[in-house]
């Protein structure tokens, strides 16, 4: 008899409830964002000053994942864009059963991109497929060069990264263009953005890099 390890069970039956969601949104025309980084990098903020930019905030929806607390969600709904929290109570992950449930909370008529704010954490989330049309990596400058050589796996599985904080960089004693160069080594076909929300640097190119992504969804 072969034994199948759990974990690819496990996997099996995550990666079809993703498969579903994705076809779900499909039909909705719901473009699906999965934000991958460490706690910090700046996920939250960076959707903040994002939706400075949406002109209508209910094309936009967030489900958010933390251990603890629902203070990212009343983070987004303060910035005008509805918002569901998952607390995963331990769990360093969000898995696609836990998105399909949540969605359903959601008032998505008329929404054009949803954004999950995944768990603060660069292992496992990137083996979970959560029905996701762009995978996001968000690292902050401060996290240090070397984090794409360290954390492979996520920066193979995913298509763009944003680096956050960039502002910071010559006082954490980062080069951005090396930080740059490590993510590329791993997955040369990420799409790299720079950014600082305290400088409002690279959010619109980040903007237009969405709205274009839509545009080639629809
Ligand atoms: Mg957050
Ligand atoms: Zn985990």
């Amino acid at each position: 008899m072969t034994k199948i390890p759990l974990k690819s069970r496990v996997m099996q039956k995550n990666d079809e409830i993703a498969g579903a969601i994705r076809e779900k949104l499909k039909a909705q025309r719901i473009f699906c964002l999965n934000m991958i980084g460490s706690p910090g990098s700046g996920k939250t903020s960076l959707l903040e000053t994002l939706f400075k930019l949406f002109d209508r905030k209910g094309t936009c929806a967030v489900i958010e994942g933390d251990v603890k607390t629902d203070n990212d969600r009343q983070r987004i709904e303060k910035a005008g864009v509805q918002a569901v929290q998952i607390e995963t109570d331990g769990a360093c992950h969000l898995n696609a059963a836990q998105v399909d449930k949540m969605l359903t909370g959601l008032a998505l008529d008329g929404v054009k991109y949803l954004f999950i704010e995944n768990v603060g954490n660069l292992i496992c989330p990137a083996a979970y497929d959560l029905g996701e049309n762009k995978r996001m990596i968000v690292i902050s400058v401060a996290e240090g060069e070397d984090k794409p050589l360290k954390y492979p796996s996520a920066f193979m599985r995913a298509d763009m990264v944003v680096i956050t904080k960039i502002d910071l960089a010559e006082y954490v004693d980062v080069d951005i263009e090396t930080l740059k160069n490590n993510a590329l080594s791993i997955n040369p076909k990420l799409d790299l953005f720079l950014t600082s929300v305290k400088t409002n640097t690279g959010i619109d190119s980040l903007m237009i890099f969405l709205k274009d992504s839509y545009g080639r969804y629809e």
